[in-house]
């Protein structure tokens, strides 16, 4: 980014004991109602933003979900073996990008999201905003 320092975006889990700082803006912020994430998200859809993965450093002991979706990606969620909290996803095929959840932000209101994805699995009850673009499933990568 051309000009001016950038006040990095800091975060971490509940317990305190995993944090991170990321000096870069996202490349995308969106709501996502796959049934995974409705797992991570305890019924709701999960928060997400999408950064470069080198602009994140990471301090604290992580654990690993590894899945594969939907795409037959292989998915890696990771939180704190402490408290639970879900910090991080990444994807082997494209470890150039991580995605980082909202509600690990230290400022959850520092950024909006632009879009909803996978609405095909949300349930007929969920509130989802009409104003956002809506992709029934996985939209096109970010980079
Ligand atoms: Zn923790
Ligand atoms: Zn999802």
């Amino acid at each position: 980014m051309a000009g001016g320092e950038l006040t990095p975006i800091t975060g971490g889990c509940l317990c305190r004991r995993v944090r991170f700082s990321i000096t870069a803006r996202p490349m995308a912020m969106r709501l996502c109602w796959c049934r995974l994430c409705q797992y991570l998200a305890a019924g709701n859809a999960t928060v997400n933003l999408v950064f470069p993965s080198n602009a994140i450093s990471v301090e604290g002991e992580l654990r690993d979900y590894a899945s594969v979706a939907v795409s037959g990606r292989r998915m890696h969620r990771r939180f704190c073996p402490h408290c639970g909290t879900q910090l991080f996803s990444e994807s082997e095929e494209r470890p150039h990008l991580i995605i980082v959840r909202n509600g690990a932000l230290d400022d959850i209101a520092l950024l909006k999201p632009e879009a909803t994805i996978w609405t095909a699995e949300a349930p007929e009850w969920a509130w989802i905003d009409e104003a956002l673009p809506q992709h029934a499933g996985q939209p096109p990568p970010v980079a």
